[in-house]
């Protein structure tokens, strides 16, 4: 079983702050257990060529390859700088940047060629919850965005209620247990994949990992707030391992 735990920097760290918490994260060393930043671009490439132990995605990437696309970011110029794969399909890139599920899945298909990972976000939104639509929602996100995806070697998924992201109130476990059975048996029926790697992110803190940890089989957490402080992540890894 693979475990893994991100931290999502989104748009917060200097380069300072960013070195501090690599130096005090990449002290962490279990070979049982996988620890990826999503940090923001300009720090990949620093970041990637002086830290061990420590994975450095981005959190977005281009839908275009190159060209007169002003201010993108393509995979050629993420490779480039050592970065492992990327966050694809955020919630805030959904719902703040209007990315649906077509140009989510352009960008999958875009890391895969290029032999990149990708975790990819999905989740309801707390109005699809409350009308019931929380399974057809997460069915339709994942057959959308996967359209045409065969290496599932490098696919990640992150199950991220948009209602649990960044309020301090993760989903209640027995959801979530409900949830990764849910998902588990999508990649069944629609992939033939047995083994998808699922983290579970929303509100995620030293105390929730401890709950996902012993009373789920997922393999990990996508986190935000809570794995800034770098003395709080470690303490939520300890309590994973
Ligand atoms: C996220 O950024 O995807 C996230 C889960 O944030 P938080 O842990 O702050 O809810």
């Amino acid at each position: 079983m693979k475990y893994v735990l991100v931290s999502n920097w989104k748009a917060n760290f200097t380069l300072d702050e960013a070195c501090k918490w690599f130096e005090l994260v990449s002290n962490f060393n279990n070979p049982g257990l996988r620890i990826i930043a999503s940090v923001p671009y300009p720090y990949i490439q620093f970041l990637a060529q002086n830290y061990r132990n420590i994975d450095v995605f981005s959190q977005n990437v281009s839908h275009v390859l190159g060209g007169a696309y002003t201010g993108e970011v393509t995979i050629s110029m993420l490779k480039s700088v050592g970065f492992k794969g990327s966050i694809i399909g955020h919630s805030e890139r959904r719902h703040i940047f209007n990315e649906s599920d077509d140009v989510i899945n352009k960008k999958v298909l875009i890391l895969e060629n290029n032999s990149s990972e990708i975790i990819l976000c999905i989740g309801e939104t707390l109005i699809e919850r409350n009308e019931g639509r929380t399974k057809d929602v997460l069915y339709n996100q994942i057959v959308n965005c996967l359209r045409g995806f065969v290496n599932f070697n490098l696919l990640t998924v992150a199950y991220e209620p948009v209602w649990a992201i960044g309020t301090g109130v993760p989903i209640k476990i027995e959801d979530l247990v409900d949830a990764e059975r849910f998902i588990r048996k999508i990649f069944k029926q629609e992939f033939n994949v047995d083994d998808i790697v699922l983290l579970y992110g929303g509100s995620v803190d030293k105390e929730f990992i401890k709950l996902i940890k012993n009373e789920t089989t997922m393999n990990g957490a996508l986190i935000g707030s809570a794995s800034w402080d770098p003395q709080n992540f470690l303490k939520i890894i300890h309590n994973f391992v």
